[in-house]
């Protein structure tokens, strides 16, 4: 295998799309468009180092676009495409790595079918492997003032990714520095180097118009995908005057042991959040045997599990809690825990659902011995194509 670099030119202000803030950052259903573009490329074996070249003014939208993503220090672009391509390329070169895949920040479709195809001929012996797809429109010109129909033979369109052993084009990039070219294909061909086609992807749109986006959001939707997760959780009374249920302060007779604030509601939620999105459970988040959790509100084990929600594109649809006791009676507290919930999860109240049950004086919540939560959620995820 390839050890393979990632290399995305971000550094554009084109703001075609409208608003004031470049294309890469906006969002697409949702999630910013460079950050879809790195994120087609997550899972791919190979891929050891992401580079991300950027405008230095847009500093502040990177960052935001691509928190918690691992990622290379970003490089700033240069003034045109090709010297942001070379300083990219100048940063990586001090991994060695042994292939790069250069791509547009603006192609956020990019499958991993392609991507896998760029690598295979690599891997075959290609210097550079090139994604590219017949025209099929009749092409016009009225370049000279009247019209003409240009031949398409021959004529294909070029893609990204574009795949290179990284020697040969970083090699190229520097011998050819004076030449202006569109792609970084031009550069191979300018080379000279052994350049293998492989089948681009018309879903792999380049977005650059409002017709664009509005093309990509219809592809996405048709790759939404709903997920399930569900959680469980109990603790024990001990002496006390107040539990703390669904994040709200409840007088009781009794108290609730646990190392946090020993919140089952919201514990289960958060069990059912990170079950959602196989992120494990809430003892590896935030483990008993941390003193740091010692009374912790666990309102902020529940933000964490949002936080990584939100990170994977996923939204919460729903969440139903169900809190098993005999006392304390919940029904009084049902609208506070329910809005609280709400305000947590940053969801509409219409959206969670709190319900009580007793188990007819049976088991340990029967007995009083304890409280029990369950928790089942759905997420949205928007577009993991
Ligand atoms: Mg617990």
């Amino acid at each position: 295998m390839l050890r393979t670099a990632l290399l995305i030119v971000a550094g554009g202000s084109g703001t075609r799309l409208g608003g004031d803030v470049p294309k890469q950052y906006q969002p697409l259903a949702g999630i910013p468009i460079l950050r879809r573009s790195i994120q087609a490329f997550a899972g791919i074996p190979g891929i050891e180092w992401i580079q991300i070249v950027v405008g230095p003014e847009h500093e502040a939208q990177f960052r935001e676009a691509v928190t918690g993503l691992k990622l290379l220090t970003p490089v700033a672009g240069g003034d045109t495409r090709r010297h942001s391509v070379f300083h990219g390329l100048h940063a990586l070169s001090v991994h060695k790595p042994e292939a790069v895949l250069i791509h547009d920040a603006a192609r956020p479709l990019a499958s991993h079918a392609l991507i896998a195809r760029v690598i295979a001929a690599l891997e075959n012996g290609a210097d550079a492997a090139i994604p590219l797809l017949p025209v099929a429109d009749t092409l016009k010109t009225n370049a000279g003032g009247d019209w003409k129909t240009v031949s398409r033979e021959g004529l294909l369109r070029a893609q990204t990714p574009q795949g290179f052993r990284f020697e040969a084009i970083f090699a190229a990039h520097q011998r050819f520095a004076q030449e202006e070219v569109t792609d970084d294909m031009a550069m191979a061909e300018l080379a000279g180097l052994k350049i293998e086609p492989v089948a681009g992807e018309e879903e792999n749109v380049k977005i650059t118009t409002r017709d664009d986006m509005a093309f990509a959001e219809r592809l996405l939707a048709g790759a939404r995908e709903f997920r399930t997760g569900m959680g469980f959780d109990a603790h024990r009374f001990v002496p006390g005057d107040h539990v703390w249920l669904c994040g709200v302060k409840i007088a009781h007779d009794k108290t609730l042991e646990g190392h946090s604030d020993a919140d089952a509601g919201l514990h289960a939620l958060t069990d059912a959040i990170l079950g959602a999105i196989g992120a494990g459970d809430i003892g590896q988040h935030f483990p008993p045997s941390d003193p740091k959790w010692r009374g912790a509100n666990s309102a902020q084990f529940l933000e964490h599990a949002m936080a990584l929600l939100r990170l994977k594109g996923g939204t919460l649809t729903n969440a139903d809690v169900t809190l098993i006791c005999e006392r304390p009676k919940i029904g009084p507290h049902r609208d506070a825990m329910r809005a609280r919930v709400a305000e947590i999860t940053a969801t509409d109240p219409s959206r969670i659902s709190i319900k009580a049950t007793t188990t007819e004086g049976m088991g340990f919540t029967g007995r009083g011995e304890g409280l029990a939560a369950q928790a089942i959620v759905t997420i949205r995820m928007d577009g993991t194509r």
